[in-house]
């Protein structure tokens, strides 16, 4: 694998006195957020991804009906020989779903299979290889425990039993886990609304030919796949030049419509002042240096009830800032949860050149060596506008702000990717 170092610090990425650190941004978001209270029913599969409205309580218990765990012979655990073996006659079969009607007594039994009901009067399942079956009758040996190989009706979920919290993004088992209560119907909070934009006089969206100096708009994309994943519904406003008029009619169209507008770009030194003259006019706002690196500038507030996320332009800078700083806002939003961000802790395999002072997000590799180790390696080159190191990793490899340098065979903390929506 190969191993490249973050590029080397400029002095004008250096965090003021005045930085933020990443926890204190974090904090002072999610103080802002009030959590969507709206909630709808959606049918089962529709919730995926979805955060849930109510705690669900089961109804049932599962299993619904006391039943062997087994392919065997079920009997009253007061036939069990104590030593030496029993001779029990076999008077019937219950199938899965197919269960065996009359009364068991004693010096009876009955063959049975896994998951079907355990018949009136039995109690106990001799496995199928512990047994011996003759001619209508079984014989049965010692060492056997009344009540084994029994799964009780209500083991796994109890009627009323707490299933899921409130708040929860559902996943595929929890899906199969609201199937097996024979929930059809879920209460969800709606969706959150966010609208998006990107801001850049040099900035051409797909499908349109490049000018001189021009480039591409990519960050309306990784917005859109990151929103998309989260299960927003987009509001995209496209690409809006730098001009105040326009930024203006943008924010206020995204503010109307939308829990959140997010923009990209012209949140550095120079764009910034008009910038934040317009934001000072029409909502509260302020302009954060935050002690990160890619993804120092940022601006946060409120215009109208709407939260505002003003990003940096650079495409590694905006996907750092979403994942650290926009996510969490928005999974409080949707769902009212804080969640920590997932970390691990692994062997590094390279040298990692860190400046104290700032947190960092290099790009990783994480993977298991011919040993079995998980290790992680950077991967890519680390500016904060190539986003093909994105692309490559799947892994933030997480430097903390008093960090220094790292040699190979260091610990430091990951994030995977699979872990972040
Ligand atoms: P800015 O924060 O507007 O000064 O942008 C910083 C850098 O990111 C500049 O090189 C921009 O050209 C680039 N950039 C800004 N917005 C985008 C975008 N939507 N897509 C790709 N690159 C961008
Ligand atoms: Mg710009």
């Amino acid at each position: 694998m190969s191993s490249q170092n973050p590029s080397p610090s400029t002095n004008a990425d250096v965090p003021g006195p005045d930085a933020l650190s990443i926890e204190e941004a974090r904090g002072r978001i999610l103080a802002e957020v009030k959590p969507i209270a709206m909630a709808q029913k959606v049918a089962l599969r529709d919730a995926l991804g979805r955060s849930l409205a109510e705690s669900v309580m089961s109804p049932l218990n599962v299993p619904s009906h006391t039943n062997s765990a087994m392919d065997g012979f079920a009997l009253s655990g007061l036939d069990l020989p104590e030593d030496g073996s029993a001779e029990l006659e076999l008077i019937g079969e219950a199938l899965a779903g197919h269960g065996y009607h009359g009364e068991v007594s004693a010096g009876q039994s009955v063959r049975i299979m896994t998951g079907a009901a355990m018949p009136s009067g039995t109690d106990t399942v001799v496995m199928q290889e512990q047994a011996q079956e003759l001619e209508g009758r079984v014989r049965i040996g010692s060492g056997h425990r009344r009540g084994q190989n029994v799964r009780r009706a209500g083991e796994d979920i109890g009627v009323g039993d707490r299933v899921l919290d409130s708040g929860r993004i559902l996943t595929p088992a929890d899906l199969g886990l609201m199937a097996s209560l024979g929930l059809a119907e879920i209460a969800v909070f709606r969706r959150p609304r966010i609208a998006i934009f990107s801001t850049g006089d040099e900035l051409r969206s797909v499908g349109e030919p490049l000018g001189e100096g021009e480039l591409y708009d990519s960050n309306r994309y990784t917005l859109f796949g990151m929103l998309t994943r989260l299960g927003a519904d987009i509001l995209d406003l496209g690409v809006v030049p730098d001009v105040p008029e326009l930024l203006e009619e943008s924010l206020r169209r995204g503010a109307a419509d939308a829990d959140a507008v997010i923009t990209t770009g012209g949140v550095s030194v120079g764009e910034a002042d008009y910038v934040k003259d317009l934001l000072a006019r029409i909502g509260t706002m302020s302009f954060w240096r935050i002690a990160i690196k890619p993804g120092r500038p940022l601006s946060f507030g409120h215009i109208g009830d709407s939260l505002f996320f003003g990003l940096p332009g650079n495409p590694v800078a905006v996907m750092v800032t979403f994942y650290q700083l926009v996510l969490p806002a928005l999974v409080k939003l949707m769902a009212g949860r804080e969640d920590p961000p997932l970390l691990i802790e692994v062997e590094a395999t390279c040298r990692l050149r860190k400046r104290p002072g700032r947190t960092e997000f290099p790009r990783g590799m994480l993977a298991r060596g011919e040993d079995g180790v998980l290790r992680v390696d950077v991967i890519g080159r680390q500016g904060s506008g190539v986003l093909s190191s994105m692309s490559l990793a799947n892994c933030f490899i997480v430097l903390p702000q008093e960090q220094g340098d790292l040699q190979p065979g260091e610990r430091v903390l990951v994030q995977p990717f699979a872990g972040l929506m």
